[in-house]
Order: structure tokens, then sequence, then C-alpha cells
């Protein structure tokens, strides 16, 4: 299992959660991109318990309007105190229980939240006042839900417990709530602020280091350790799943086997560790031509690396293979034991396919492993490409020279 805390960080400078995980966010911000997707993947996590925690605090509402309703009848004063905090309860509940949750949900709840539980820390204090001391049992979860059952983000939660403890602690002493019951109630919510503060906090960077720590090992679990680019297991499940998209679009794919040739000579002469070098310098070069979305570079094992190329026809997928080819002639690595150039050289086998319903992606694998076949009795440090124009297909899916 990879554990993140015994793990290099600066060796990933690629990895946006690398970076952050060693910034340590001390503001509890990312940068823009990976804010967003943390409050996303947040608020994916918490759905359950926010939706929960919304129409509960409705209910509680409704019940408290309802009550005084019955009490004393009612009237437009009794409207004008409760309506605010029933309607924005119902309106969060709404929007929690929306199809447009993630989208909403924040935006809402970041002005809604510490406007109610303002309002209802008056109506606290107000409450206190007429004698119904009961009502004060209410502050602890008005204190503690912006921090921890309402999805917000620390800052907004903070501003949210000191809107609520400064509107008590003024409206308490405005309604004269006796003295020594309005010192305890101040000085138990004003503790109870610097706890929720502690531990909001330390959650929220918890939760935050989790994500980065998650998504990183996800990411590595995906790549290469030598040379950094996507590993065999990325290729074999981007195949099926490009190969997919290509036949539902009617596009066609290309798939490139590179491989550098003489490798096992470059080892022996220069050893295991410049051969290493090598294969990242390979690796870097090819990196660079390979940047279109849909497009992927892998390891394919060894010395060989393969590519993916979303809708291109041959005469493309062989121009950005070739100019693969020659970006690693261009490195110049000496390789004086290879009998086809001075320098390091890769061959690159292009397979061009239409996906139908009656071919598979191996049988394109199979297509490009015949052209690097080619490529390589031909002479090595070139490109050959295989289209399906110069082969039928079989049953089986396999491509095979008419
Ligand atoms: P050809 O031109 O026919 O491809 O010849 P070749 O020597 O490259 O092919 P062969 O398959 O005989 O040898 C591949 C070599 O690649 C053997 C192996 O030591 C080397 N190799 C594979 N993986 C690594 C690696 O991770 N690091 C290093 N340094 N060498 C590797
Ligand atoms: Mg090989
Ligand atoms: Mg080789």
């Amino acid at each position: 299992m990879i554990t993140v805390s015994r793990l290099n960080l600066s060796a990933f400078p690629d990895s946006p959660y690398a970076v952050e995980l060693q910034r340590g966010s001390p503001n509890l911000r990312f940068s823009p991109k990976l804010e967003a997707e943390y409050v996303r993947t947040h608020l994916r996590h918490s759905r359950t318990l926010i939706r929960v925690v919304c129409v509960l605090g409705a209910l509680l509402a409704v019940l408290r309007g309802a009550e005084q309703g019955v009490v004393s009848s009612w009237n437009s004063v009794l409207l004008i105190d409760f309506g605010p905090v029933i309607s924005s309860s119902i309106v969060l509940a709404s929007i929690a229980w929306s199809t447009s949750y993630e989208r909403l949900y924040l935006q809402w709840a970041r002005i809604i939240v510490p406007v109610r539980n303002s309002i209802v820390a008056v109506h606290v204090a107000a409450a206190a006042a007429r004698g119904e001391s009961e009502m004060l049992m209410l502050l602890p979860m008005v204190l503690m839900g912006p921090f921890f059952f309402h999805g917000l983000r620390f800052a907004t939660a903070f501003v949210s417990g000191v809107a609520t403890v400064a509107c008590f602690i003024i409206c308490a002493s405005c309604f004269d709530l006796a003295l020594p019951v309005a010192l305890r109630c101040d000085a138990f919510l004003l503790m109870g602020l610097i706890a929720c503060t502690i531990a909001g906090r330390h959650l929220e960077q918890w939760s935050r280091t989790a994500f980065l720590e998650s998504h990183l090992v996800e990411e590595l679990a995906q790549h290469d350790a030598l040379t950094g680019t996507k590993n065999r297991r990325v290729f074999d499940e981007y195949l099926v799943r490009l190969w997919q998209q290509a036949l539902e679009d009617r596009r066609a794919l290309a798939i490139l086997l590179i491989d550098v040739d003489h490798f096992k000579a470059y080892n022996d002469r220069y050893g295991h560790q410049a051969g290493d070098q090598a294969l990242r310098r390979v690796a870097q070069s090819a990196q660079r031509l390979v940047r279109r979305p849909l497009d992927v570079l892998t390891r394919y094992g060894g010395e060989e690396f393969a590519v993916i190329l979303y809708d291109v026809d041959g005469n493309q997928a062989k121009d950005i293979a070739e100019r693969i080819r020659r970006a690693v002639a261009e490195l110049a690595i000496e390789h004086r034991g290879s009998r086809t150039a001075r320098g390091v050289t890769i061959s690159v086998g292009v397979a061009v396919v239409e996906p139908t319903l009656e071919r598979n992606p191996r049988g394109a694998l199979q297509l490009a492993d015949q052209a690097l076949y080619e490529a390589k009795v031909r002479g090595r440090n070139r490109v050959e490409l295989m289209d399906e124009a110069e082969h039928k297909m079989l049953v089986t899916g396999v491509f095979a020279k008419v």
C-alpha cells in the first residue's frame, strides 16, 4: 500500500495534489481548479447529512412557528418574526433535495445559514427573557450546525458562529434577560464558539488532506514510477473505453507502439541507470507531442511505450509518430552499441482502425504490433503504418494481412 506521508512529494511537480500537500494549504484554500474539485467532492460525500439536517431545520422552524401561532393566534407580528426563518429553512431544504444541489447549495447556504442562525439567536434571547428558558437548548445546535452539519467551509461557519454569538449577547442585554443567566449563557456560547472554531478548523484541514492524499494515491496508481507517464493498466482500461467512444462517434483510433532500438546493448554498454535516464528522456519527448485531451501516452512495458490517438486518419497518425521518432533522435543520446545510428533511436508501429461491432481493440493492438515488427525488420529508427485498408478482419476481431 502507498503511504503518502513517506513519499517525497517534491518528486511529483506535475501533480496538483502533491503540490498542494507540500504547500499544506495554510489558508484552507487550494488553487481555484482544485478548490472547485474539492468542494464538489465534499458536497457529494456530505449529501445525506446535509439533506437530513436541512429537513430537520425546516421541520423545527415550522413546528416552532405553528406552536407560536396556536398560542398567540396568527398575526402579522408573528409572521414577521417567524416568516424569514421558516421560509429560508424551507428554501435551503428544497435546494438540498433538488437536482441542482451540487451547483446551488453552497451559494445559498453560505448566506442563508449565518443570517437565519443569527435571527434564531435573537428569538432565543427574546424567548429566554420571557421565561422560556428551555429555548436556550437550541443554542448549541445553532452554534455547531454551520461547523459540522451544513457542509459549509470553515470561514463561512466561523462568520456564522460569530454572528450568532454576537446577536445573542447583544439581544440578551437588550431584552433584559436576568443578568446571571445572561452571563452564564454568554460565557457558555463564547467557550462553545472557541471549541467549534478549533475543532472545525482541524476537521476541514483533515478533510482537505484526506482529499489530496486519496487523489494522489489514485494518480500514483495510474503512473509509471520510472518515466512518470501513465502505466500499462491505464492503457488497457483506456483503450477499451476509447474504443467504445470511437464506436459510438464513428471515429477512427490510432495505436502507436514505440520500441527503443538496441536497448539491451545500451544497458550493457552504459549501465542500467543510464538506461533508466534514457527511458525518462524518451518518454518526456514523446509526451510533449501527445497533448490533445483524449490522447494518451503510456509505458507499455520495458523499453516500449504505447500511444492512443483519438479521431485521426492514417496521415495524421503517421505524422505524429514521425515527429516523436525525430524528437527522440534529436535528443542525440549517445549509443555506440547501436547498429542503426550513433544515438538512441526508436521504431514505431502505427495502426489506424475505425471500430465496428465485429472488431475489438485486441485486433487493433495486434495490427500495431505487426507494424512495429515491420519497422524493426525494415531497419529500425523508422515508422511503419498499418491501416485496415490492407487488412481483412477475421471474426475473432484479429486483423490479418490479406
Ligand atoms: P530491438 O531493437 O530489437 O528492440 O532490441 P532491444 O535490445 O531493444 O530489445 P530487447 O527486447 O532484446 O531488449 C530490451 C531491453 O530493454 C532489455 C532490458 O534490459 C531493457 N529494459 C527494459 N526495461 C528497462 C528499464 O526499466 N530500465 C532499463 N535500464 N532497461 C530496461
Ligand atoms: Mg522491446
Ligand atoms: Mg527494443
